[in-house]
């Protein structure tokens, strides 16, 4: 409590990206390490450990606050993702964040220009959330590119929660010789469970009661590995009944943490992800049993 106090400033807000580059090419001339925070904004404590973490790690801090058109769907909940910019600015104020992006749409897609896209591999795509949000991670992977090359970051930070998201940028970085290091920071939950997201403000009392079984199936799964139950189908079946009735699923799946790749017998670094429909909501959850099994 302390120290936030002790890094509380007021953070620039930037648009331009002419102007965002001159500012991080002075710091870079007078030696400062750059930390990044890419987020799409409504910030809540799952941001915020992110962005705590990059304080600590780092001479100068930058936030992005960009809902990003080309990820969503055109059913998705583009128009209506919550922005709030006066709220997001006090809590970056509250670490010491020196400038918040928030980059134009008109800068970013040039209207009626065709940009080039970044295309992550099929495997990686062709499961999870993947499977429904067709071309999503081709706009994460599209604009987290353009944001890393406006601000040549030396860390960024993204969180554990978006876990396939997450493996998708470490293998771009990899597989594009793109000169940044990927930090991944855990899952930040609420006291009763529940994963924390920007979406979860759509959720009615009930809903948001009903939501509190994912995490149990994760749990349970957790639980039944830990007592030597290492089969992934036994492990669904056992846990599965956990899930709320009116919760639709839309995907329980095992499978390693590096490559995505399908799991019949959990190991060390293996990802258990689930995504499911609470009325109109979408959640993702996940664990990571390695992580887990040596807590
Ligand atoms: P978003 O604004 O949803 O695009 O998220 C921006 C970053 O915050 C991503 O790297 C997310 O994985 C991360 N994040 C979102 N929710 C959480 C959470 N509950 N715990 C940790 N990181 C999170």
């Amino acid at each position: 409590m302390k120290r936030k106090e002790s890094w509380k400033k007021l953070t620039e807000i930037i648009h331009e990206i002419k102007e965002i580059k001159t500012k991080i090419s002075d710091w870079k001339k007078q030696g400062h390490s750059v930390g990044f925070v890419p987020t799409m904004g409504a910030l809540h404590i799952g941001h915020e450990s992110l962005i705590e973490r990059a304080r600590k790690e780092n001479n100068k801090v930058i936030v992005s606050i960009f809902v990003n058109p080309i990820q969503f769907g055109p059913n998705e909940d583009y128009e209506k993702y919550p922005r709030q910019m006066d709220a997001d600015k006090n809590i970056c104020e509250k670490y010491g964040v020196d400038i918040i992006f928030a980059p134009l749409h008109q800068e970013m897609y040039p209207e009626n220009t065709e940009i080039t896209t970044v295309v992550p591999p099929g495997s990686y795509q062709d499961k999870l959330c993947g499977k429904s949000r067709i071309g999503h991670f081709n706009g994460v992977a599209t604009v987290v590119s353009k944001l890393f090359n406006i601000v040549k970051p030396d860390t960024a930070y993204f969180g554990q929660k978006d876990a396939q998201q997450l493996i998708i940028i470490k293998k771009m970085v990899k597989d594009l010789n793109i000169p940044v290091e990927i930090i991944s920071c855990p899952i930040i939950r609420e006291q009763d469970g529940l994963a924390c997201s920007s979406r979860n403000a759509y959720l009615s009392q009930d809903e948001r009661i009903k939501a509190l079984s994912v995490s149990k199936v994760l749990n349970k799964i957790n639980e039944q590995y830990l007592s030597g139950v290492n089969s992934s189908r036994k492990l669904i079946e056992n846990s599965l009944p956990l899930l709320d009735s009116d919760i639709k699923l839309e995907y329980l799946e095992i499978l390693d943490a590096e490559t995505l790749s399908n799991i019949q017998t959990v190991k060390d670094n293996t990802l258990v992800a689930i995504a499911v429909k609470v009325g109109n909501v979408r959640l993702i959850d996940n664990l990571l049993i390695y992580t887990a099994s040596k807590k």
